[in-house]
C-alpha cells in the first residue's frame, strides 16, 4: 500500500494533516506502525479548534498528537480560505472504517474501547460479520473505573490499533493520559462510532454527509447540543478575520471564481477588438 504525502497545515493555531484521501490516510498510519512509530490519531473540527484555544492544557494535548485529520467541513473550509487549498474531508467514522478494513489486508490487530456495554459488543459483530479475517484482539465497554486494568487489558492482547469511542473531548484526554503506558502503536478517538456500527445512531443521511452538514442534522435531532454548535460562528468569524489578515480580500473570493470573472474580461476585450 502506497500513500500519497500529505500536507500540513494549521488552523488557528491547530495542526492539520491534509491527506488526498481517506485511503492515504490509512496507508500512512500503515505505515507509521510497520515502523513503530506511535501515532496518536486526532480528528479536527471545528469544536475542537475552538476548545483547543480556549483551553489550554487541551491545546497542549492536541499539539501533542502525531496525525490530525480533517474531520469537519468547517476544517476544510478554514484551508481553504486561510491557505487557499482545496482539500478533501477526512471523517473519523470513514477513516476508522477504512483503517478497519486495511488491518483485515495487512493482519493487524484491533481493539475496540468504548459505548455501553451491549453497544460494543453488537459493534464486534458486526464488524466480524463484514470482515471474516479481521483480528479483533479485544474489547471493553466505555463504563469503567479501573483504567489501568483496561489499560493492562490492552496490552495483554498484544493490539496494534486501539479505537476508543468514549466521547470527545474525553477519549482524547483519556488516550492522551494513558499514552506512554498503552503499547498499542496506533490509537485514536471514533466518538459515536460504534453507536452507528452497531445500528443504535443512524448516520446523517447521504445528503448531510455528502454537503459536509452532518452538524446540521445531528443539531436537528439533537436540538440540546445547540451550545456544543454555538462555537461554530465564533470559529467562523475567527476563520475569516485569520483569512484576510493572511491573503488579502482574494481570500474571500473562490479561485475559480476569480478565474471565470478572468475568462469573461478576456473574451470580452478580444471580442471588443475583433
Ligand atoms: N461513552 C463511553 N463512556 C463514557 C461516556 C460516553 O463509552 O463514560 C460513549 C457513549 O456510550 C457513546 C460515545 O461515548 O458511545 C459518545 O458518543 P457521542 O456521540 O456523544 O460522541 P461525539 O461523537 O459527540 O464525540
Amino acid at each position: 500500500m502506497r500513500a500519497s504525502p500529505a500536507r500540513r497545515t494549521e488552523v488557528l493555531g491547530v495542526p492539520l494533516t491534509c491527506f488526498p484521501s481517506h485511503e492515504d490516510a490509512a496507508a500512512a498510519i500503515v505505515r507509521r506502525i510497520r515502523e513503530h512509530k506511535k501515532t496518536f490519531c486526532i480528528a479536527i473540527n471545528p469544536e475542537k479548534v475552538c476548545l483547543a484555544r480556549k483551553d489550554r492544557p487541551f491545546g497542549d494535548l492536541v499539539r501533542r498528537g502525531h496525525v490530525h485529520i480533517c474531520d469537519g467541513m468547517g476544517a476544510a473550509l478554514a484551508v481553504r480560505l486561510i491557505q487557499g487549498w482545496r482539500i478533501p474531508r477526512i471523517t473519523g467514522v470513514g477513516l476508522f472504517l477504512q483503517l478497519v478494513a486495511t488491518a483485515e489486508q495487512e493482519g493487524l490487530k484491533i481493539y475496540l474501547l468504548g459505548a455501553k456495554p451491549q453497544i460494543n459488543e453488537k459493534a464486534c459483530a458486526v464488524l466480524r460479520e463484514q470482515h471474516p479475517n479481521l483480528l479483533i484482539a479485544g474489547r471493553h465497554h466505555g463504563y469503567f473505573e479501573d483504567a489501568s486494568a483496561v489499560v493492562e487489558h490492552i496490552n495483554d492482547t498484544g493490539a496494534d490499533m486501539l479505537f476508543a469511542a468514549l466521547g470527545s473531548p474525553r477519549q482524547e484526554r483519556w488516550l492522551d493520559e494513558h499514552l506512554d503506558a498503552i503499547q498499542a502503536p496506533f490509537c485514536m478517538g471514533v466518538g459515536g462510532s460504534f453507536d452507528v456500527l452497531a445500528g443504535h445512531v443512524k448516520r446523517a443521511p447521504e445528503f448531510f454527509q455528502r454537503t459536509g452538514t452532518e452538524f446540521l442534522y445531528r443539531l436537528l435531532r439533537e436540538p440540546w447540543r445547540w451550545r456544543r454548535q454555538s462555537v461554530l460562528l465564533a470559529f467562523g468569524l475567527k476563520v475569516l478575520v485569520n483569512a484576510f489578515a493572511t491573503r488579502g480580500p482574494k481570500a474571500l473570493v473562490s479561485s475559480r471564481l476569480i478565474r471565470k470573472v478572468y475568462t469573461h474580461a478576456e473574451r470580452e476585450s478580444s471580442v471588443g477588438r475583433k
